[in-house]
Formats: structure tokens, sequence, C-alpha cells
């Protein structure tokens, strides 16, 4: 597949994830950095080394390694690029206990509904953090880390101040990806916040971490981009009023209301259910 150039120094290679896709960005500049890994060791082994070298890129020449969050779809590739010579990792704050024990962090994640869940990712594997970054900070000369939580108290956001890219993981969520059933946050005010939050950036374009549903993994314009965080936020309310009717009709079992969440945006109901699961005991709270 190799890596698609979105915007002036900015590629986005997509690998396989499910019935969906994960993406790595990679900037090219005076430095060269890699945000976000794929899933496992494998893929960096069988995509993301192949998609470099025909860059002509080696690990090496990396100068920064650093992720969106700490989910395993996401990190699951970071040991094997740090044994393969990538120069740094540099994350945010909250993410890096998170890196050097992704597996404690993806087991905790399944506690909340278990029987919902799917089986931890055993083959997740930690690594040490070189640079620990906080929001404001700039990475790579370019990048200014936003921290953007709300899917994961740890998401954050890159916008890259020479083309106003915001790169932003699965912080903004819409109705989530093919195979997770809707939208998913672990803290609604946190994503509504952070969905204003954006809305503040002059930003020519996103790339996101999925391809989130309606829109795909890229979102082009300046005009296009506002309404694609305002319609985020919009949301919100919808799921909220659903959430509201559903209760008021007497229904209060989560894993009920989150399968009529998943029917009512015209989502695929997920192998688990633990995602829209989340996202419903966000709104049941505010309703409480
Ligand atoms: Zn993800």
């Amino acid at each position: 597949m190799g890596f698609t150039q979105i915007e002036k120094d900015i590629y986005l290679l997509r690998l396989p994830f499910g019935g969906t896709t994960t993406g790595v960005i990679l900037l090219c500049g005076t430095q060269n950095i890699l945000i976000d890994a794929g899933g496992s060791a494998a893929l960096v082994d069988e995509e993301i080394l192949p998609a470099l070298a025909e860059r002509g890129l080696t690990p090496a020449d990396i100068s920064v390694l650093t992720c969106t969050h700490t989910h395993g779809d996401h990190i699951g590739g970071f040991a094997r690029l740090r044994e393969a010579g990538v120069r740094k990792i540099a994350v945010y704050a909250r993410s890096a206990d998170k890196v050097r024990d992704p597996l404690h962090y993806n087991i905790e994640i399944r506690k909340a509904f278990p029987k919902n869940s799917p089986p931890p990712s055993a083959g997740l594997v930690g690594t040490n953090v070189d640079e620990i970054l906080s929001d404001g900070d700039l990475v790579g000369g370019r990048l200014r880390l936003v921290a953007t939580p709300g899917h994961d108290d740890d998401a954050v956001c890159f916008f890259d101040e020479v083309t106003k890219t915001l790169i932003c993981g699965d912080s903004v969520q819409h109705n989530g990806t093919l195979v997770q059933g809707c939208g998913a946050y672990m803290s609604l005010p946190d994503y509504r916040a952070s969905m204003r939050r954006l809305l503040t950036f002059d930003a020519n374009a996103v790339i996101l971490g999925h391809p989130f549903l309606p829109h795909g993994d890229v979102v082009r314009g300046r005009e296009q981009v506002r309404a694609f965080f305002a319609e985020a936020l919009d949301l919100t309310r919808r799921y909220g009023d659903f959430v509201r009717k559903m209760r008021q009709a007497g229904v209060s079992d989560i894993a009920e209301i989150a399968k009529a969440l998943v029917d009512d945006v015209g989502g695929v109901q997920p192998k688990h259910l633990f995602l829209p699961m989340y996202t419903v005991r966000e709104h049941l709270k505010e309703i409480q």
C-alpha cells in the first residue's frame, strides 16, 4: 500500500485493522516524525518498515515517534520500532505510563464492561519513553501538541503550523468506525470541551486515526473542517437525546441502550459492545 501524500510533507499509511484501517502518519522535514504505529510488531515488519523504505527512510531516520493516544491499535508497534532503531520516543505526559505498560492499560479498559469486551491484546509490549510532552509543546519544530481528552484521557491532536493540518487520531469520533458501532468517549464533558477547542483552530485539513463514519479519515478545506468539528459536537446532543428517550421509556440496561444507539446512528453492530457502552454510560451520567 505505502504512504499516501495528504498535504505537503505529510503522508498517511493505512494499516489493516479488523474490518477497517488504522493510520500511521509520517511528517517529512528537517526532522522526520512518525505519529502512531499500528497494532502490532508484525505490522511494523510487514507494512511500516517497507513503506518507510519505499520513501528512502530507515527507522534511524525517524527523529521522533509519538502517538495520539495509547490504545493498542495505535501503539502496538512502538516496541518493535524502538528495536528497529527510531531515535526518540516522545509522548504526552498522560500517555507515558501506558506506553511503558500497554497491556496493563489494555486490560484496565476491559474491566468496565467485562462481558462485552474483547480479550486483551496479549501481544502488546511496553517500551521506555525518552521525552515527556505537555499541552502546547512543539514537536520537531512544527507540530503543536493539543490535548483533546474525551475519547480517552490522554487523547491528543497535533497541529502542523506549516500546512495548518490537524492530526487527530481518535479524538474526533463522529459515528465511530465500521467495527466499533458508534462514536466512543470515556468522558462526555471532556469530549465536548475538546470539540470546542478544535473549533478555535484555523485548520485547512484534518487527518483521523481511522475512517470515521460518515466522513472517512481525511477532511479538507477550511469551511469543511469547521463544519466537521461543529457536527461532532452536535452529534453528542443527538446521542444524548436518544439515550434520554430510551431512559424515559424505562430502559436502563446499558448494553440494551448501546445496541439501540448503534442502530439509530446507522452503525454496524460490533462484535463487542464495550465502546458504545462507554458512550451510553457518559450520557446516563448527564441525565442522572
Ligand atoms: Zn483507534
